[in-house]
């Protein structure tokens, strides 16, 4: 009896992956045609520095991938991107986002935006990839953008999965004046040991720990910690998925350096995001002249 359970048990487990299988080669071969077809997107999020008091401004974007499929309707990226790492698509797909987002802030800087920070997202395999440095120099100069106004952000385990090629790579693009961040910081395996060799400037502090701020304890000294590891190291902060201002003021009060999240903006088209910032530079430059405008 009990061989026929586990037989069952695991008829059904075959079952539930060859659906899960079956799903994502329906998406391996529906992405390979994204591109072509223009089914993929960005969406921008705008990201804040903390001011004194109550003052915030905008600092940067973060470039966040969307696909619409028309059967398919709507793919989240949580679902998609493994995928396409998995299938290597996501090369031509990185590139291509690199150079629409880095196309994008160049259209802002046309349309009278204050100077933004563009943020990218890199997967482990891109960045594993040879000419990583090479390409990302080539998207720049083929723009015309500064290599300062990019952040590249990269996971804990895109680092520490080969440490010593991630520090060649990091070291490559830090000379080219590419600005890098480690995303949803804490909750990879990084080891300690390897943030201060890691040419790193800033950890996106991941959204799981701010979510219950202000009802778990531990949270708060999890945050707590991680901002002052940060700032002994000479490292900068961003916390991510903040969506109450008690969330907010904590982590203010700890001195955390940038936020991003619902409480300030969804990740908007990049026509709605353009407004968005006009009218906070229109709204901050009614109390101070644009210059005094820390951007
Ligand atoms: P991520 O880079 O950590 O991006 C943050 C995610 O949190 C985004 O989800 C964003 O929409 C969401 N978010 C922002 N603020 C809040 C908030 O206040 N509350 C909550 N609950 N969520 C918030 P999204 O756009 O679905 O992206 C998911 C992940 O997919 C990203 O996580 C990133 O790892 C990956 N991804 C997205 N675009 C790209 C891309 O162009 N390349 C690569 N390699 N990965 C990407
Ligand atoms: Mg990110
Ligand atoms: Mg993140
Ligand atoms: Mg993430």
């Amino acid at each position: 009896r009990a061989k026929r359970d586990g037989r069952n048990a695991y008829r059904f487990f075959t079952s539930e992956m060859q659906a899960q299988s079956a799903r994502a080669l329906q998406l391996e071969n529906a992405l390979r045609r994204a591109l072509e077809r223009q089914q993929l997107s960005l969406h921008y999020q705008p990201q804040f520095a903390l001011g004194e008091d109550d003052a915030r401004c905008i600092i940067g974007a973060e470039a966040l991938l969307r696909w619409h499929h028309p059967d398919l309707g709507w793919v989240s990226p949580a679902e998609f991107i493994p995928v396409a790492e998995a299938s290597g698509l996501i090369l031509p797909i990185g590139e291509w986002v690199l150079r629409e987002a880095l196309t994008q802030l160049r259209r802002w800087d046309a349309a009278g935006l204050p100077p933004l920070t563009m943020a990218v997202n890199l997967s482990a395999v891109q960045f594993r990839h040879d000419d990583l440095p090479e390409l990302v120099g080539r998207v720049l100069d083929e723009v015309g953008m500064p290599a300062e106004r990019l952040e590249l952000e990269l996971t804990e385990g895109a680092a520490m999965d080969n440490p010593s090629v991630a520090i060649t790579v990091m070291n490559e693009l830090h000379a080219r004046g590419v600005q890098l961040s480690i995303d949803d910081f804490g909750t990879g395996y990084s080891s300690l040991a390897y943030l201060k060799k890691f040419r790193v400037g800033k950890l996106k502090i991941d959204q799981s720990f701010v979510r219950d701020l202000t009802e778990d304890a531990e949270d708060r000294a999890i945050v707590d910690a991680v901002i002052r590891m940060a700032a002994a190291l000479g490292l900068q902060t961003l916390a991510e998925g903040v969506e109450t201002e008690g969330q907010l003021a904590f982590l203010r009060h700890q001195g955390c350096q940038a936020v991003q999240g619902f409480l300030f903006s969804r990740p908007l088209t990049a026509q709605a995001f353009a407004e968005f910032v006009l009218a906070q530079v229109a709204a901050t430059s009614a109390a101070a002249p644009l210059s005094a405008y820390a951007l």
